[in-house]
């Protein structure tokens, strides 16, 4: 999900109808959106592969080859789409990939307003579960292809959209087992991500246009520490549940070091322009070479500004013991880890293991699905990259023509996108998004998620002229 950039701006650009989008488009951009989110692609009852082939079925009638539309993934209700807009056959260029995830998170209709499945639209605004995360973006890119293509336009090289599976939960993510089982189909000079990155709205108006430039890693590590038991009429100094206690307090009290990383150091930057004088003297404190200690303490008081500039290691849950008069057996805490870039899940296993500093306690990777193991992936996500002029060079220059005025600005997200399987995989990864979300008013994965309408199709003519861009 995007996550809003929480800069102040003051003044801001309207949002407007969106005049160049031709009328066609603005219809069948409604109907693929309407179509997406009718289909229910939750993880527990739902079905990704039925909305793969709403998709599929709209690329197909706009003429895009069957061979070029591939269906894929491990099971029945997990089948990815990867759809190929075909460049200039003579190109020599790696395709640009552009992914989505097709899933939604659960959504009761007991706890919304309206129905989630229903696709509405109400007061400004279309309702419905994956409006903001992220079936408008699916929708979008799928109308641009057709536009695209309806015009004859040909890039000079292959744009590639993949709409996966299980961003938001389950076993099968799309993302991760295309680049594991169909690498061929997923070869890129770089990706887009509109999952995150977008335009920030505030009152409805455009005030800055963020993009994801990298994120942190999450990781799942499980404490435990097992003992004898016995009695508890005779407890003895060694105890699982002390033990783990312990653990918990030295997590507690040892944060990880603070790291600027050149995302983030770039992101602070431009908020420093805009900032109250306090902020803005705050952030130049953060930045200055050498820090300024007094202003990094000061700083990192906000959880989202401490989010920034270091892993950040919680425990989130706990469990122990197994009668109230026995000595525990075993203690467990799950310890949730958001790890910045450039550094591996082991890494920051391993500093656990150090600052617990207690052998007889075990420090365990939980993988995604459930699976303990005694060590953690190695791999480190790749360091920011520096942003690709390739990238933020027509960015900047369709955002000034669609939100004139309007700072473009470099984020680290500190939630988890697909885009880390992607960056893992080597391919730098960038959230762009046209959709203008008003920052107090992100519904994803909440009740009653909308996205405004006018927002809406501004996406689609904004994807429309960027890939129009990336590709000359
Ligand atoms: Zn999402």
């Amino acid at each position: 999900m995007r996550v809003g950039w929480l800069g102040v701006m003051l003044c801001g650009v309207a949002v407007a109808q969106t005049p160049q989008l031709p009328e066609q488009d603005r219809a069948l951009s409604r109907e693929i959106f309407k179509q997406l989110i009718e289909v229910n692609s939750e993880d527990s009852d739902g079905s990704v592969t039925a909305a793969a082939v709403v998709a599929r079925e709209q690329l197909l009638k706009a003429g895009f080859a069957a061979v070029d539309l591939v269906l894929a993934g491990p099971n029945e209700r997990k089948q990815n789409l990867v759809a190929r807009y075909r460049g200039a056959a003579d190109s020599k260029l790696k395709p640009i990939l552009i992914i989505g995830h097709l899933d939604v998170v659960e959504a009761r209709r007991a706890d919304w307003t309206v129905d989630p499945y229903t696709f509405l639209e109400k007061d400004g605004y279309f309702y419905g579960r994956g409006t903001q995360d992220m079936k408008d973006a699916d929708a979008i890119v799928v109308e641009d292809f057709i536009r695209l293509r309806r015009e004859g336009w040909v890039p000079k090289r292959d744009i590639v959209l993949a709409l996966t599976a299980d961003e938001e939960g389950g076993k099968s993510n799309g993302v991760d087992w295309l680049l594991k089982n169909r690498p061929e189909l997923m070869q890129a000079e770089f990706v887009l991500n509109p999952d995150s990155g977008g335009v920030e709205l505030r009152g409805g108006k455009a005030t800055s246009m963020g993009v994801e430039a990298t994120e942190k890693t999450y990781a799942d590590f499980r404490l435990m520490a097992t003992n004898r038991g016995g009695h508890s009429s005779l407890p003895r100094p060694d105890n699982a549940i002390y033990e783990l206690m312990h653990a918990l307090a030295k997590l507690e009290a040892s944060p990880f070091p603070v790291e600027v990383n050149p995302v983030v150091r770039a992101e602070l930057a431009e908020e420093e322009k805009i900032a109250t004088p306090e902020r803005a003297a705050l952030i130049h404190g953060v930045l200055a070479e050498p820090q300024d200690a007094k202003a990094v303490a000061e700083f990192v008081k906000t959880p989202t500004d401490n989010a920034l500039l270091r892993t950040t290691c919680v425990a989130t849950m706990l469990s122990g013991g197994h009668a109230p008069n026995a000595l525990p057996a075993m203690a467990t805490a799950n310890v949730n880890c958001r790890i910045l870039p450039g550094h591996s899940q082991e890494q920051v296993r391993q500093q656990l293991v150090a600052l617990f500093g207690d052998p007889k306690l075990t420090v365990e990777y939980v993988a995604d699905d459930g699976t303990a193991s005694a060590t953690a992936p190695s791999r480190e996500s790749l360091a920011p990259p520096p942003p690709l002029p390739e990238v933020f060079d027509p960015l900047r220059e369709v955002t000034a023509e669609m939100w004139p005025g309007i700072p473009v600005i470099p984020t680290m997200e500190a939630g988890a996108s697909d885009s880390i399987y992607t960056m893992m995989a080597g391919l730098p990864s960038y959230g762009v998004s046209g959709v203008g979300v008003d920052f107090d008013d992100v519904r994803a994965h909440g009740r009653d998620e909308r996205v405004r309408v006018e927002s809406f199709y501004q996406g689609v003519e904004f994807y429309y002229l960027y890939l129009k861009e990336l590709g000359r």
